[in-house]
């Protein structure tokens, strides 16, 4: 039995007074069973952990570097994310992949790097709409998936995040059935891999709301939702934690 997540990715938005939101969230999703993860912008992880404290709230960062430490000037390293509390990042979010040009090889250093530092991975993939249109969303999403994810991988140390990328920030989702089909294709692909293949929990996002987010989740091989705008208001998002449970 996969326990569900409701993942938040703020992206860059939230300044120190938007911990308020953090504060809300732990009361409005008490006796929530799902696992909640908050990835803030970096300046207010280590607040935000401490805020969180024995909420059962996980902050995680929302990308990281591929070494340790060293001469890469705005780089946030996964020991820097650890040394302040994160226990998860988010890598190879589509904005990343496409704005910094990030491809999959260069997402698995980063994979590798998370693991090092003890954080788990949350690892996107999603295909363009071109790409849906011309029928290559399962192809896509194989290559995305072989190239990202090291061997190693484990329901401990991975999650994986379906995002279409058509449907980030844009109101639009796919057909419950094309979500189905992807999720089974990377359970799939997962099980065949990984000895704990069937245990790695695979999210969907791509404007998830609270009004969608209980039939979204109730689909085959959905196992919670990475929110992005939704995430940023604490009774949305404790909407969408009430629908997973
Ligand atoms: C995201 O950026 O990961 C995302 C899913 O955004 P939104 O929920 O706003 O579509």
């Amino acid at each position: 039995m996969r326990r569900k997540i409701a993942a938040g990715n703020w992206k860059m938005n939230g300044l120190k007074a938007s911990i308020v939101e953090l504060k809300e969230l732990i009361t409005l999703t008490k006796g929530a069973t799902c696992e909640i993860v908050i990835c803030p912008p970096a300046t207010l992880i280590e607040e935000m952990v401490h805020v969180a404290g024995d909420s059962g709230i996980v902050i995680g960062g929302q990308d990281c570097h591929w070494s340790e430490s060293g001469a890469y000037t705005g780089e946030i390293s996964a020991p820097m994310l650890a040394d302040v509390g994160a226990k998860t990042v988010i890598l190879g979010h589509s904005e990343r992949r496409s704005l910094h040009h990030e491809t999959s090889d260069y997402i698995r250093t980063k994979v590798e790097a998370a693991w090092r530092a003890d954080l788990s991975a949350i690892i996107c993939v999603g295909e363009t709409e071109a790409q849906r249109d011309s029928g290559d969303t399962l192809q896509i999403i194989k290559d995305q998936l072989d190239g990202s994810i090291p061997d190693g991988a484990t329901a401990a140390n991975t999650i994986i995040a379906y995002e279409p990328v058509w449907a980030i920030g844009t109101g639009k989702i796919p057909t419950y059935s094309q979500i189905a089909e992807v999720h089974d294709f990377i359970r799939v692909q997962l099980v065949q891999t990984y000895a704990t293949g069937e245990d790695i929990r695979i999210l969907y996002g791509g404007s998830v709301k609270p009004s969608n987010a209980a039939e979204i989740f109730a689909i085959s091989n959905v196992d919670g939702g990475l929110v992005g705008g939704a995430s940023l208001n604490a009774t949305d998002f404790a909407g969408i934690v009430t629908a997973a449970g």
